[in-house]
């Protein structure tokens, strides 16, 4: 299998100022074609730096990408960092030269002499156009290994990429492919996961199987290679059939589903309504709900009820009951919940109240308690979750167990 590196070149990305996009895109866009990118450089602007990253990339890749460091300025040296790499010298190519000075002619310049060595390439290395900008990219062939320089500006890579080296890679990967699938779980934690899962997620093999985590949803991505796409794609699918029965209901979607979406998606189709009553997550549930796009084809309405005044007035909660129970508790969140379905005439509702901190906690009633809440006409089920986090992911996280309670509950009410 041919294998990819990526180099990004700047000072500005090891201090962190910007954030290195282009490796992303580049990665995203190498896996697509097939390559299996196995090493990530990041270095500064320094002719030994880059030396050094071509040398360590071109030692376990057959292709290597590199960004940034093709202006004008002094500290732009790829160009000689590539020449010093390859054991040649930088040539002023003429009709480059031309070009850039085009370039600058078009919107009525001269060319600054700092510009002229951006028409200078390693020799025996050829230029690769640039559309949008004036630096030309550069791409190189030593022994077997292709090596593609191409600038700093996002914009301007990405288009470099499309229309210089793509075209070049595409036909060199050959039938070479990666099949890439994303299974998205809720409501179990990483350690369980990786423990029904048991040996699959071991490194080295074939399909890979690895996960991310990002608010309590567990991404398990399954990457596997073939010979051909058919090849590949039989690999994910077997595995992904294993995983599917050890996991269960403990998958919820797939790709870049989120939660909101395939609740959306149920209720939809099930042809049912739903409203929402939060306290602690102050409209966050009904945001979530409601970006999904068509979301007025089931969302009836939704209440802040941030105050215990607005609980009782806008509710009718019990005050007794508030001052019983505590404006967090299991009995709230269901009297707001059934309120809320009732008032709505809804088939659904969902109610959230809880402690997000980061003060207001008790012994009795810490940072993180959460009741959420979900009834139907089949009754109402109310879950208490204790949240880690600050508030902002404790309010998340809130938002994130109600859609999958009542995507829970929606499967329990009307067994398929
Ligand atoms: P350069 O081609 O090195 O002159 O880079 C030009 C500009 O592109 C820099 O000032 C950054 O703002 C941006 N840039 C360079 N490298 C990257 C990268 N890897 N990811 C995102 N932006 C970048
Ligand atoms: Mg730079």
């Amino acid at each position: 299998m041919k294998r990819a590196s990526l180099i990004a070149v700047g000072n500005e990305l090891l201090s962190g100022l910007t954030i290195d996009t282009n490796s992303a895109f580049l990665g995203g866009q190498l896996q697509g074609l097939g390559l299996e990118v196995v090493s990530r450089y990041t270095v500064p602007d320094e002719l030994t730096a880059i030396e050094r990253a071509l040398t360590l990339a071109s030692q376990d890749a057959d292709v290597v990408l590199l960004t940034g460091g093709l202006g004008p300025t002094d500290d732009d040296l790829s160009r000689q960092g590539m020449a010093q790499f390859l054991g040649v010298e930088l040539k002023l190519k003429e009709h480059l030269l031309d070009t850039i000075k085009g370039r600058f002619e078009a919107r009525g310049l001269d060319m600054p002499a700092r510009n002229r060595v951006q028409a200078c390439l390693p020799e025996g290395t050829e230029a690769l156009a640039n559309e949008c900008g004036t630096a030309p990219g550069v791409m190189a062939r030593r022994g077997d290994a292709y090596f593609f320089l191409m600038p700093g500006v996002p914009s301007e890579m990405k288009r470099m990429y499309r229309s210089a080296v793509e075209p070049v890679l595409r036909p060199w990967v050959g039938s070479q492919s990666i099949e890439h699938r994303r299974l998205k779980c809720f409501g179990l934690g990483e350690s369980a996961l990786v423990e029904k899962l048991g040996d699959r997620m071991q490194r080295g093999r074939n399909p890979l199987i690895n996960c991310t985590v990002t608010l309590g949803v567990i991404t398990l991505h399954i990457i596997g290679q073939g010979r051909s796409a058919a090849a590949a794609r039989e690999r994910v699918e077997d595995a992904e059939s294993q995983v599917r029965a050890l996991l269960g209901d403990w998958i919820y979607g797939t790709g870049e589903q989120t939660l909101a979406e395939v609740v959306a998606g149920e209720l939809q189709r099930l042809g049912q309504t739903l409203t929402v009553a939060e306290s602690c997550t102050g409209g966050l549930l009904g945001k979530e709900v409601t970006d999904v796009p068509g979301a007025s084809t089931f969302f009836n309405r939704g209440w802040i009820t941030y105050s215990n005044q607005a609980k009782t007035e806008e509710l009718g909660v019990s005050p007794d009951v508030i001052d019983r129970c505590g404006a967090v508790s299991a009995e709230v969140a269901e009297a707001m919940a059934t309120a809320g379905r009732r008032k709505s005439k809804s088939d659904y509702s969902i109610a959230i109240t809880g402690v997000a901190g980061p003060e207001g906690g008790t012994d009795s009633k810490p940072v993180g308690l959460v009741f959420i809440a979900v009834d139907s006409a089949a009754g109402c089920q109310v879950k208490r979750c204790c949240f880690a986090g600050d508030r902002r992911s404790i309010r998340q996280r809130a938002s994130q167990t109600a859609l999958h309670a009542l995507w829970q509950k929606l499967h329990f009410d009307l067994p398929q």
